[in-house]
């Protein structure tokens, strides 16, 4: 699978690029994995967003549903084109509110999943664990079977031991981590030393550190995550990033 990073900010888009959002592609499917601020225009650069397959959000913090709304509209504007399958937008059902907003008659409809869930979409297989976050915010981990590879994504999350067994063995481990070194045990974000530390206990091939501060020196962040990371390359999420999975 391809990985594109559409944004990468955490809480709020900053210096013209947006917040969470990311493309992955395999064998023809498209999947949007969260949707924040700035998705849809970085998605435009990718592909016709009536080409998307599915989306799926790891939890309702706006600066990863910022955009939903606008793809949805984006899809109903266009809907006299041609005649297109109706979005599937998977998320938790803990937050009804925000989880009846991803239906839109005719355009998207809003499916859930919980811990247990396998999801089967395209040739994707996803699994799914509640992290440590102030609303309900799930890890999701991506196994595509054309290449046999696995991406584990922490969503937002506090440090939580069970994410080293969730992305055990994942080829890139995408990991919020919104704080720098100082801050550990915090009850949403990732230090960065955590994230190394959870990338090295899980044997991850790569870690890549995304949901960044608009705050601090990134290569501090960088450099403190190679410090518990040890041997495995620690990348910092840009913009545009693509990575083969
Ligand atoms: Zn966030
Ligand atoms: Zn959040």
């Amino acid at each position: 699978m391809k990985l594109t990073v559409l944004g990468f900010w955490g809480g709020y888009p900053y210096q013209e690029e947006g917040t969470s959002g990311y493309l992955l592609e395999s064998n023809g499917y498209s999947l949007l994995m969260d949707c924040g601020s700035a998705t849809l225009i970085e998605l435009e650069k990718k592909i016709d967003p009536l080409k998307l397959d599915a989306v799926v959000l790891s939890h309702y913090h706006y600066d990863h549903i910022a955009d939903v709304g606008v793809l949805q509209y984006y899809r109903q504007l266009h809907s006299s084109k041609e005649a297109k399958p109706i979005l599937p937008i998977y998320g938790n059902e803990e937050d009804p509110r925000h989880f009846e907003e991803l239906n839109l008659a005719g355009i998207s409809k809003g499916y859930g999943y919980a811990e247990e869930t396998i999801l089967h979409l395209g040739p994707f297989t996803l699994t799914f664990l509640p992290t440590i976050h102030p609303v309900p915010c799930y890890a999701i981990r991506i196994h595509d079977e054309v290449s046999g590879n696995d991406l584990c994504f922490t969503g937002d999350s506090g440090y939580l031991p069970e994410l080293a067994d969730f992305a055990h063995g994942a080829k890139v481990f995408l990991a919020d981590t919104y704080l720098f070194n100082g801050h550990e045990r915090h009850v949403a974000h990732l230090t960065a030393g955590e994230a190394g530390e959870l990338a090295a206990k899980a044997a991850v091939e790569q870690l890549i550190l995304t949901h960044l501060p608009q705050e601090g020196d990134l290569e501090v962040l960088k450099y403190q995550a190679q410090e518990t990371a040890g041997k495995l390359p620690v990348l910092l999420a840009r913009r545009g990033l693509e990575i083969e999975i």
